[in-house]
């Protein structure tokens, strides 16, 4: 039963590229934090450690998961299921941590939807231009190009979805970026003033979109 000195939900999503994993990484890092560690699909790309980065799994297994309702919200993204398992999430809650959630807007909608009686705070991650946006895909471990021309592909349906969230902040510059979060994050915890300029987020998704 949640009661006042629960922890709360914490979403990032982003666009691919936008520099998300890296925030959640660094947030992770403040007392009493921790990172729903999702089930996936997909292969490990070579940096990435099991039951660190991801629970990597075959799709019998995911789909098993599925079956027994363990998860709190699952989906396909670019062909492989991603999905957050339920009892670590609520424990975590329970005990008073901070849970962050590095999903895509499917998993954020299932969550949102599920209104549960824990608090929930939503973020959405921009990148400061598509051309930035370009040469952080194409900087990443990705073989081609193709798989970047994709991912901005993707981009154009994904950033759409800045407007169920409660907060868009934009990643020019890493530590200015995860002060803005941190600092929404206190305020929305302890109800005090939340420093944020939806007209210039507009004005931004505008640009990114035209
Ligand atoms: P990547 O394969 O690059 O690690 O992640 C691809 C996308 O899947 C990212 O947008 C990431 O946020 C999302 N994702 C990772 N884990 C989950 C999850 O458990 N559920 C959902 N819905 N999306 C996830």
């Amino acid at each position: 039963m949640p009661i006042d000195n629960d922890g709360v939900m914490i979403i990032l999503s982003s666009p691919s590229g936008a520099g998300k994993t890296t925030l959640v990484n660094l947030l992770s890092k403040l007392d009493n934090f921790e990172i729903s560690i999702s089930h996936t699909t997909r292969k490990p790309r070579p940096s990435e450690i099991q039951n660190k980065d991801y629970f990597f799994v075959d799709e019998n297994e995911f789909k098993r998961l599925i079956k027994n309702q363990e998860f709190l919200e699952y989906a396909k993204v670019f062909n492989n299921f991603y999905g957050s398992t339920r009892t670590p999430v609520i424990n975590n809650l329970d005990n008073g941590k901070n849970v962050l959630f590095d999903i895509d807007w499917q998993g954020a909608d299932q969550i949102k939807n599920k209104r549960l009686d824990y608090k929930l705070i939503t973020f959405f991650i921009l990148p400061p231009s598509k051309e930035v946006l370009f040469k952080r895909l194409s900087n990443r471990d990705m073989k081609d190009k193709l798989i970047a021309d994709e991912r901005m592909k993707q981009f154009e349906h994904d950033v759409l979805h800045w407007i169920n969230y409660d907060y868009v902040v934009i990643n020019n510059n890493l530590d200015d970026c995860y002060e803005k979060i941190y600092n929404l994050i206190q305020a929305e915890i302890k109800d005090g003033s939340k420093d944020y300029d939806k007209d210039f987020i507009r004005n931004h998704i505008e640009k990114l979109t035209s």
